[in-house]
This record gives structure tokens, sequence and C-alpha cells, in this order.
């Protein structure tokens, strides 16, 4: 995955409502939902891949934060192929969202745990348990 085009990545800060999904502060980044492969792929990352987070976070979706954010879609396992499948949680709006190209669409969390199992099963249940 390499870089964004400028038109995703204001595509995204635009979907996302110019704020970091996480934390809410407005300098933003373009978080990789999909690992950045090693040697780094040519597959130029589309909306759907991307998700505006502050610097902070998005480091932390490697490290201190990164349960959280594949419970929340922030960040998707290596093997998903398709991300729009992955539900996107935003914690300053408390709502789960299905991503849609370039818009957000809101969903209930019913829906939203539906899609996450359909994509990883037992895995997606074991995270939302823990916080149930
Ligand atoms: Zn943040």
């Amino acid at each position: 995955m390499s870089a964004p085009t400028t038109a995703t990545r204001n595509a995204v800060y635009q979907r996302d409502g110019r704020r970091c999904a996480a934390c809410g502060v407005m300098a933003l980044t373009f978080q990789h939902r999909r690992a950045v492969g090693m040697g780094g792929s040519k597959n130029v990352p589309s909306p759907v891949d991307g998700l505006s987070l502050c610097a902070t976070c998005n480091a932390g979706c490697e490290g201190v934060i990164q349960a959280q954010a594949l419970r929340f879609g922030w960040k998707v396992r290596r093997w998903v192929t398709n991300p729009e499948r992955v539900p996107v949680f935003y914690p300053r709006e408390m709502s789960w969202y299905r991503l849609e190209g370039v818009r957000r669409v809101r969903i209930t969390h019913t829906v939203a745990m539906e899609m996450g199992c359909s994509v990883y099963g037992a895995e997606w249940l074991a995270w939302h348990e823990a916080i149930a």
C-alpha cells in the first residue's frame, strides 16, 4: 500500500468530519486501515482503506491502542481483502458506521456486530465480549 492520492486523503478527512476518528483533535494524518506491506505494495489506497487519525492515535494503532483499533475497525487484519466489510466505530459520536466509498453510513450496533462477525467470526465476538 503506497501513499494515498491527495484526492483520496481529502475525501477521507471530509468523510470523517475533519477530526481524528479516535480522539477528535483536528490535526490529521491518513491511517492505513490495512497494514502497509513490507517493501511497499504498489496498491494505492482507496477511501475505505483510510481513516482520519491524529499522529498520536495513528502511531498507537500499531502499539498501545492496537487491540482497540482492531475492535473498532480503525485497523483491519492484513488478510482482510475488503476493508469495506469491517464497520468503523467513531467514539466521539458513539456510533458505528459502514464505510462506502467516500461516504459513511450510520448503522446500528447489531448490524455492526453482524458485519464484524462475517469477517472475523469468533475473534470479533471475543473482542466485543471483552467490553460488553
Ligand atoms: Zn487522535
